[in-house]
């Protein structure tokens, strides 16, 4: 089997040390396995994406001493491909539309603020509101039905949903991990906003471009199980998982966009050298 590895960062801020981190994790296992490393922007977010950050992406990287397949795929240029798969899965009847607001939801489950608005499982709106609502011209998503999942798949085959962990989940798990994709929720597929959602664009490029091995963050493994889930219901293989340790810095936080951490283009302007970074980084 041939090794191709990928970076899929969004471009909704400045990269800092855990990014460089992550990709340089991927690309010396795609050179030292002799295989393939790909760069894929994945900017379906039209509230957060910028393309100045797309920009600062390439130029971080290539200062980082980075190299990578061209062209690289950017998603908002591919939303027809995602429109389409979503199109299948809602021809088998396994998506429902949501037009509730994020706010609706969390107040329908109550004072929950830890949970990620997308854990939840509102189900189908009942078919007189769907049709007032559609009338209306009201906004909706494309939410995963569980129940019409596991019914397609057939109760062995939603059991036996697995991936390879060669890498270590937040709990240790690894080697063969059972997939539970049913705590992740009825999942939303296509965005209001975007047409798409990032379970749905990251399984559909991770097929089209023949990833055989994700190397990302702990941070991600959560969203495996669900990934899994829809490999299954679409056909596409599932790759290999390799899930790394998050860096965290002096405070003992993991690097966060959103913290305003310290930046790549920081480091840069403070005269650190990319070889120095990749030496303290462990490469
Ligand atoms: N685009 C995602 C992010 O920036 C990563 C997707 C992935 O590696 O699966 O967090």
């Amino acid at each position: 089997m041939s090794f191709v590895t990928r970076f899929a960062p969004s471009p909704t801020g400045r990269l800092h040390k855990g990014h460089a981190f992550s990709a340089l994790t991927a690309w010396t296992a795609a050179r030292e396995a002799g295989g393939r490393f790909i760069l894929r922007i994945e900017d379906i977010d039209p509230t957060r994406c910028r393309p100045e950050f797309d920009a600062a992406i390439l130029e971080d990287l290539a200062w980082l001493g980075l190299d990578w397949e061209t062209p690289v795929r950017r998603q908002s240029e591919h939303l027809a491909d995602y429109a389409a798969a979503v199109e299948t899965l809602n021809r088998r009847g396994l998506l429902y539309r949501c037009f509730r607001t994020r706010k609706e939801i969390l107040d329908a489950i109550g004072d929950a603020p830890h949970g990620p608005a997308e854990a939840v499982r509102p189900g189908p709106h009942p078919a007189d509101e769907e049709a007032r609502l559609l009338a209306e011209g009201r906004p909706f998503a494309w939410r995963l039905s569980l129940d019409r999942a596991r019914d397609t798949l057939g109760g062995a085959a939603w059991d036996g949903l697995s991936f390879v962990e060669e890498g270590k989940g937040p709990e240790g798990e690894t080697g063969m991990v059972q997939a539970r994709p049913g705590t992740a929720g009825d999942v939303v597929l296509a965005r209001k906003d975007a047409g798409t959602a990032y379970h749905l664009a990251v399984t559909h490029d991770d097929a089209l471009q023949g990833v055989s091995h994700v190397i990302r963050g702990e941070d991600l493994f959560e969203a495996t199980h669900i990934q899994v889930l829809i490999q299954a219901l679409m056909g596409w293989p599932t790759p290999v998982y390799r899930h790394h340790r998050l860096l965290t810095g002096p405070d003992g936080r993991r690097f966060a966009k959103r913290d305003g951490s310290v930046t790549l283009a920081q480091l840069r302007a403070d005269g650190i050298t990319p070889e120095a970074l990749r030496a303290e980084l462990g490469f």
